[in-house]
């Protein structure tokens, strides 16, 4: 019986089995390791997944959800076209996907797996995901931590004595640090640090920045689409950087008539303060750990961001030696959990634990956005007491007033990792009173103590008054219950899944209709009469006449979105 490794990701998801002796990845529909953890309902009810809906969720945002796996073990739902979904039905939709593409790729059921976490899910969070996976249809027959599969994939496992490790992770907006032991069969994952705001696209908007400033432009005088253009071309050079010395980019906008050019060296420098923000996480593990660099076996990259060259030097002067790097930091996770499968499977499974409790989100409270005029943003979430904090923990912070004569100081609080506190979970709120004064005069300090079950306490002092507020929150009241769950099955086996085989058209159909509605008349013909013509193709269903006409219409998408059309 084949096991199923997943790493079932914030942004991507990939999966892949124990076979012939090795970990193998599966690849999806479109021929891809890595599956976009997105979800898209069509106006006919069918579900997609991947890359297809990643597309959608620029041209319909409402009935599409990403990034659903900070709500894990939370009762927060979206909305998709008029239907609410949990996180952990959104999960199953992706694990239900992954588990046909493995089917069709083994050609054998599958009905097993073993699904990795993060480290610091709690125990509501990681019943989540068994949950999520035995909506899709697949036991889980274990859970195993993130830096855990990490280390398992690099063999970290096989060495024959103790062995002591780090994990750095870091993702597009996350960092996580893990430190890890090795001994006689048991992988622990020590310390753990991160920084929840900081991540590959703090890096991108470093480059976006200089950009601008020398090309001229004006971020306030340039539209949504166009700021967006600029940005996925420079993550384009971002990338470039990781193998060449200096990059020279054509003009990205019409408007725009000369070239700028960027080195590697600059946009090292220019990066210089995220680098260092790097280096806090990982000092203050080594220090809870009370391990020096030097006593360290081994550090490992996971992440896409840890592509970035700069990131490896950095790292390699604080540890004065090569990080891990040579298994792709976006798979890495997927063949450690295909890799602690195939284990399972011979009874073998790695014993995996976590030592540190650390508070699993981020809680905090609501402030004013004084730069969102326009209202479009809402509030700011300014975090008291960040992800990864050893429990039991507590944290305090001062608000101040910011008009004149303001009487009343309102804290909303929230759990989660969103800058803006609309996509974070709201938990309660205090209202304190304070006496009238000029802005910034009058003030609270706001603590905030969590404990091993999830509780958190609020105490809020009013500065001048000495008058205090309290209020106790159970947190995480996330876990579904067995009549929740059977509802959640009814409503899942209602919906039906876009056909596999029709992937690669709808991608198609999907990436032109995003192409349309970003461009401009000349082109939109141009757009709406292929989209005619490929639909046609569709509809006569010759099997070979189709082939060409998806390489045909590829090439023409891509075309467009390089601007080589014009
Ligand atoms: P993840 O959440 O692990 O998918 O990480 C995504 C982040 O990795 C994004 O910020 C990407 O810009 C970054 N990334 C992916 N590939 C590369 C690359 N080749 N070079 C630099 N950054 C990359």
């Amino acid at each position: 019986m084949t096991i199923l490794g997943v790493d079932l990701g914030t942004t991507n998801s990939a999966c892949g089995v124990w076979r012939n002796e090795k970990a193998e990845l599966i690849p999806n529909a479109l021929g891809d390791f890595l599956t976009p953890s997105v979800v898209y309902i069509d106006p006919d009810n069918q579900v997609h997944v991947g890359k297809v809906a990643q597309e959608r969720s620029i041209t319909e945002p409402q009935a599409t959800a990403s990034v659903f796996k900070r709500y894990m073990g939370t009762h927060k739902s979206l909305t998709l076209r008029g239907k609410d979904y949990t996180a952990v039905e959104l999960s199953a939709f992706i694990l239900s996907r992954l588990k046909e593409d493995a089917e069709k790729f083994l050609g054998e059921t599958v009905t097993q797996a073993v699904i990795s976490v993060p480290a610091y899910f709690n125990d509501t969070q990681r019943k989540a995901t068994k949950q999520a996976g035995e909506m899709a249809g697949l036991t889980v027959e274990r859970l195993v931590n993130e830096p855990t599969a990490a280390a398992i994939a690099y063999g970290l496992h096989e060495k024959p004595e103790h062995a002591q490790f780090m994990v750095l992770d870091l993702g597009g907006g996350t960092f996580d640090v893990s430190i890890m032991e090795y001994f006689s069969g048991v992988l622990e994952v020590h310390a753990s640090s991160g920084d929840n705001f900081l991540g590959g696209e703090d890096f991108l908007e470093v480059l976006v920045n200089h950009y601008l400033e020398a090309a001229s432009l004006n971020r306030k005088q340039l539209s949504h689409s166009e700021l967006q253009k600029i940005r996925s071309k420079l993550e384009q050079v971002k990338r470039q950087f990781n193998t060449v010395e200096s990059v020279t980019i054509e003009p990205i906008l019409h408007s725009q008539t000369d070239k700028v050019t960027v080195s590697r060296e600059q946009f090292t420098k220019l990066s210089e303060h995220l680098l260092h923000r790097i280096q806090q996480p990982i000092e203050t593990t080594l220090r809870d750990a009370n391990l020096r660099p030097s006593d360290l076996d081994d550090v490992i990259l996971v992440g896409g961001a840890t592509r970035m060259q700069s990131l490896r030097s950095a790292v390699a002067k604080m540890f004065r030696r090569l990080p891990m790097a040579n298994i792709d930091p976006d798979l890495v996770v997927a063949m450690g959990a295909a890799i602690q499968a195939g284990l399972k499977a011979r009874d073998q499974a790695l014993d995996d634990v976590v030592l540190t409790d650390v508070c699993p989100y981020t809680l905090g409270t609501g402030v004013l956005n004084e730069a969102d005029t326009a209202g479009l943003q809402g509030d700011l979430f300014s975090p008291i007491l960040e992800r990864n904090s050893v429990v039991p923990a507590s944290r305090v912070a001062s608000y101040f007033t910011v008009y004149d004569k303001q009487q009343e100081l309102e804290f909303t609080i929230y759990q989660g990792e969103s800058r803006l506190v609309k996509n974070n979970i709201s938990l309660g709120s205090i209202t304190v009173k304070v006496p009238k004064s000029k802005k910034g005069h009058e003030g609270a300090e706001v603590r905030f103590s969590y404990d091993m079950n999830g509780l958190l306490e609020v105490d809020i002092k009013v500065l001048s008054t000495g008058e205090t507020y309290y209020k106790m929150i159970q947190n995480a009241p996330g876990e579904l219950s067995e009549k929740e769950l059977a509802a959640s099955r009814e409503k899942l086996s209602k919906l039906k899944f876009h056909p596999r085989e029709e992937e690669t058209n709808q991608l198609l159909i999907a990436r032109a209709e995003r192409l349309f509605e970003s461009r401009l008349s000349e082109q939109r013909q141009m757009i709406q009469s292929s989209l005619k013509w490929f639909e046609g193709v569709l509809e006569k269903q010759n099997a070979r006449d189709i082939s060409n006409a998806q390489d045909e219409f590829c090439v023409f998408l891509d075309d467009l979105e390089q601007d080589r059309l014009f």
